[in-house]
């Protein structure tokens, strides 16, 4: 018996308990918060008791919405599983799903059979590998994200290097090939990795918007591209030392866009499709969909998932306000909002309609004070012209696009 466990988990759960009766919100943070000050080894402890393995996603953007497909694909599966699925993607988040999973003794019932699925914030992906020693990580993509946040992509890559160092060598990584950076992670992997990849030069574009990758870690040269699908995605080679993009093991090919789904081909899978749109999130259902497979979910279920997944906070959510059907697209870095702008033009056309769209620029402190990664979003490529509106109080400047 670990007394220390048992103090710890209950104390994280009476914190739980307050902070909903004082409905301070933090319900998803505070409880691991508290049981870590008690017992670091709380995450371990709790963790290492899902028999059917942790799997963690992480990556710049996507890993909220891949996480969710997963999870769909678990259920669909019959698959028991445990998701940070309201929270916080750091330890504290991952050790609040945890405890809310956990009994009073510090056991986690039915957990032999269960799998942990967490989103992993990229920064905590060192930590949370230590703890949980996972059987698969998927890395979606590396973008620079608000500056304030961790600096540059190297930051962010030699955090995901140190990860690598602790993990169990015989985890799979599920890498995206199309991404230079993330696939850079293979350099120095010695254990098993599934890839996945977009294949379908109708999506290429010349207006693909500002590289986060330029050089190659190998060599250090700079890399061609054959297509670009957006920012640094897209088939490229090294221009020294002749590194390329990896054939993936899943690949959509076929893709095609509406209004309210995306419609694509996978491999071994056929024609498939999910109510998410945008060339963004036919990559999430690739990075789902190549962790479903390592983790051996029968085909219908993974179909099933993709078909069936809903709709994350503010992720193409779709909201009645004052009579009107109100669209939210959240994004969060250049990359993302560069996606969001490409895919309001293709809305727009497959619509044949005015699109009304609203920017809302939030400086609060969960998603950076630093709002300068704005200069770097090309609202060129957008479909209409944009002008200023409203007070433009800090936080609250709107520009209206018509
Ligand atoms: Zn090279």
């Amino acid at each position: 018996m670990d007394l220390r466990l048992i103090a710890a988990v209950n104390a994280g759960k009476v914190a739980g308990v307050a902070a909903r009766q004082l409905r301070r919100g933090g319900g998803t943070a505070l409880p691991g918060l508290v049981a870590e000050r008690a017992d670091p080894g709380v995450a371990r402890k709790l963790g290492r008791q899902l028999g059917g393995g942790r799997v963690l996603v992480t990556g710049t953007n996507g890993k909220t919405t891949t996480s969710r497909m997963l999870a769909r694909m678990l259920a669909e599966a019959g698959v028991p599983y445990l998701h940070n699925r309201e929270g916080s993607n750091l330890m504290r988040g991952i050790a609040s799903a945890l405890l809310g999973a956990s009994g009073k003794c510090g056991a986690i019932h039915g957990g032999a059979g269960m799998v942990g699925l967490f989103e992993t914030d990229e920064a905590t992906l060192p930590p949370a590998a230590r703890a949980l020693a996972p059987r698969a990580i998927a890395f979606t993509n590396l973008f620079r994200d608000q500056l304030d946040r961790y600096g540059e992509v190297d930051t962010v890559a030699g955090l995901w290097r140190e990860a690598l160092a602790v993990t169990p060598k015989d985890a799979t990584l599920v890498l995206n090939a199309d991404d230079p950076s993330v696939a850079e992670l293979a350099l120095d992997w010695p254990g098993p990795v599934h890839w996945f990849g977009l294949e379908d030069a109708a999506l290429g574009t010349e207006a693909a918007g500002a590289f986060d990758a330029r050089w190659c870690r190998a060599c250090g040269g700079a890399f061609d591209y054959d297509l670009r699908y957006f920012a640094h995605i897209g088939r490229w080679r090294c221009r020294r030392c002749g590194r390329a993009r990896p054939a993936p093991d899943s690949r959509a090919s076929n893709v095609r866009l509406e209004l309210d789904s995306a419609g694509f081909a996978i491999d071994g899978l056929g024609d498939v499709s999910t109510p998410l749109t945008g060339v963004y999130n036919v990559y999430n259902a690739l990075a789902a969909v190549a962790l479903a497979r390592v983790i051996g979910l029968p085909p219908e279920a993974i179909v099933a998932g993709l078909q069936h997944v809903q709709a994350a906070f503010g992720r193409q959510e779709v909201a009645t306000l004052e009579g009107r059907q109100v669209r939210l697209l959240l994004c969060k870095n250049p990359a993302g909002a560069n996606q969001v702008i490409q895919l309001l033009g293709t809305i727009g056309r497959l619509a044949e309609r005015e699109l009304r769209v609203a920017v809302l620029l939030n400086d609060r402190f969960a998603d950076g004070q630093d709002v300068s990664w704005t200069w770097d979003v090309d609202f060129g490529c957008s479909p209409g012209r944009w002008t200023p509106r409203g007070p433009g109080a800090t936080g609250r400047r709107t520009w209206h696009c018509v």
